[in-house]
Formats: structure tokens, sequence, C-alpha cells
């Protein structure tokens, strides 16, 4: 297999993406805040043709993470989420093995910036007595969501969102999006 196919959109999404709004920009778009979606970058989508190559993809962004950024990391069963918060994970200093929380719904790993990782798969939805438990997930962490579509409102504004496609048995296709550039 050659090395990861590479390709860095820099465009607004709506001009490239058929599920956000495709309508020319209004002045009142223009003035929306920073969490719009017509201001989410697709910072890069990639295919990637194993395991090995999805975990280096993610220790690049991980390297742009710090302190209180939350990740979320969505794609259906097998797509390969939990390789890829197993990748970050790695370099971001965790050393023991990064395995699927869905049992347990999150692990913190302690490192030089702490690294929880969340699977909400079971969760149909959060009251607040569940976010009371998950709310220490996020202090001081790097934190990284599975099925974040199942935290609702709850789920702290992310960092970057991350989605995961099966091509093949071997290839996924993986897109990354921010409101940041993120230099990646
Ligand atoms: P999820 O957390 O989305 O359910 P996992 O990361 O647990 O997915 O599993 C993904 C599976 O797909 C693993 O068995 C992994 O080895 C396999 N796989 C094959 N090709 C890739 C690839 N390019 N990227 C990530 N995982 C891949
Ligand atoms: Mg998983």
């Amino acid at each position: 297999m050659t090395k990861v196919q590479q390709i860095i959109h820099r465009l607004p999404k709506s001009l490239h993406r058929s599920d956000s709004r495709s309508e020319v920009p209004t002045p009142n778009d223009r003035q929306a805040p920073a969490t719009s979606v017509s201001d989410t970058i697709s910072v890069l989508d990639v295919v990637t043709g194993s395991p090995e190559e999805t975990e280096a993809l993610a220790a690049r962004l991980a390297t742009r993470l710090g302190a209180g950024d939350v990740v979320a990391v969505s794609g259906e069963l097998g797509a390969g989420k939990t390789t890829f918060v197993r990748g970050a994970a790695r370099a971001l200093g965790v050393q023991e093995p990064v395995s699927s929380p869905t049992f347990t719904i999150g692990h913190r790993y302690e490192a030089p910036v702490p690294v929880a990782h969340l699977d909400l798969y079971r969760l149909a939805g959060i009251d607040p007595e569940e976010w009371g438990d998950l709310e220490p997930y996020f202090d001081g962490t790097v934190a990284f969501v599975e099925w974040p579509e199942h935290g609702g409102h709850w789920l702290p504004e992310t960092r970057a969102t991350v989605t995961l496609n099966h091509v093949d048995e071997s290839h996924r296709q993986v897109s990354i999006d921010s409101e940041d550039d993120l230099g990646l």
C-alpha cells in the first residue's frame, strides 16, 4: 500500500459539503458567531490504508491539542474510532493499553496532559446526574469522545471533529473538521 493519500481542503465546508448549508452566505451568515457551521473548515480529508496509518494521522492531530480540548470522533462500528484515539493517546504520552471503553463509558489516562477517552454509545441521552459523572473526564484533559451524537448539548464545545468511514476492509476515509486551521 502506498503512502497516505492526502488532500488538504482549505475551503469553507459549505463550498464542498453537500450536507451543510448550500446557500450563498447572506449578511446574516457573515455576522454569525464563531461557532456556526459555516465557520468550520475541513482541515484534512484523507484515506488511510491501515490501522497504523490512522494512528499516525491521529498522532499528528494530537500534537496540536492541549488541556481542555475536546475531539469528537464519529463513525459507525468498526470505522476506526478507537484506533484513532489510540494513536492520539500514544502521541500524547499514554503508555498503558488504550482499548474501547464501550462498557465503562470512559477512561482517564495519566500523561503529561491527561487523556480522556469516552464512548457514549450506550447512552440514549444524558441527564444532569449523568453529566455530573462525565464532567470530570473533561477537567484538564485532552478528551476524545466516541459517539458524540449521544451526548447531545451536554458535550463541551469541540476543538475538532473527526469522522471515519469504511472504504474497504483496510481503507478508511478520515476527515478532520475544525474552526481552526490546526496547521496539519
Ligand atoms: P470503532 O471504535 O470505530 O468501532 P475500532 O478502532 O475499534 O473501531 O476498530 C477498527 C477495526 O478496523 C480494527 O480491527 C482495525 O484493525 C481495522 N482497520 C482496518 N483498516 C483500518 C484503517 N485504515 N484504519 C483504522 N482501522 C482499520
Ligand atoms: Mg470504539
